[in-house]
């Protein structure tokens, strides 16, 4: 049997996070044409990096610009506040609280993303629990993903969105220490020790929401257990290749 080899690519695979900011920011770049060929984001949502040069910042694409098309002329540095910084007065998204808030209450955070993935959406709807049911979902957990309801901190005059750093801090508690945390109505945010992770996570939570759906549908989903979700997977092999993959489509289009 012919062993599998990764193919060629500048994209680091050793499971660790860039040391510089400036190979952070490519690799978030390349990270949103991935998350886009997989039905995570589409015309909605984003993804940041925690900065190597200061941990309490992080980078982010600016605001108005749809994910597929985000290059590193439109990403920007936002501060602890969840505010943009040297960013020649560009602003952000609406919604950079989500991550000001997680890169605030969670030091092991190195990546977050935010989606309005479909699958996704009946598990915030339903109390139906978000749990693995694929060995490549494992980082679900055996225990349901929390759910963000916005009325619980905004009250029910609220504008659905995570649009201030209250509301920003409020889903940093509801998602805690686990590494997705759904919001009703609205979609999930995805968080990792790396980019490599967050995307991986992102990828696989929509896969694992759709056969466990399906699964619902003919009858009782068996999960994984607590040994069974106890495990890893070589994320960066797999990001390097969604990336090359990625690069050759938008090249070929
Ligand atoms: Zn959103």
């Amino acid at each position: 049997m012919e062993q599998y080899s990764p193919p060629n690519t500048s994209q680091r695979v050793d499971g660790t996070i860039p040391p510089t900011d400036e190979e952070r920011i490519a690799e978030l770049v390349a990270s949103h044409h991935v998350l886009y060929d997989h039905g995570v984001l589409d015309g909605f949502g984003h993804l940041s990096v925690r900065s190597a040069a200061d941990a309490a910042h992080f980078f982010m694409q600016r605001g108005g610009v749809v994910p597929d098309d985000v290059t590193a002329g439109d990403v920007i540095e936002y501060d602890e506040n969840g505010e943009p910084c040297r960013a020649g007065g560009r602003t952000g998204p609406s919604e950079r609280y989500i991550h000001g808030g997680i890169y605030r209450a969670r030091p092991d955070v190195m990546a977050v993303v935010h989606s309005h993935t479909d699958a996704v959406l009946p598990f915030g709807l339903t109390g139906a629990p978000l749990k693995a049911v694929l060995h490549t979902a494992y980082f679900l957990g055996s225990d349901p993903a929390p759910v963000f309801d916005i009325r619980e901190v905004m009250g029910q005059d609220n504008t659905m969105l995570v649009d201030n750093p209250v509301a920003g801090a409020a889903l940093a508690r509801t998602l805690g220490d686990r590494s997705v945390v759904l919001m009703r109505g609205h979609g999930m945010t995805v968080v990792g020790p790396t980019v490599h992770d967050a995307v991986f996570r992102a990828v696989y939570t929509r896969v694992n929401a759709r056969a466990e759906m399906e699964a619902l549908a003919l009858g009782e989903p068996v999960f994984l257990n607590g040994f069974e979700v106890d495990r890893g997977d070589p994320v960066s092999i797999h990001w390097a290749w969604w990336a090359a993959q990625a690069e050759a489509r938008r090249a070929s289009s």
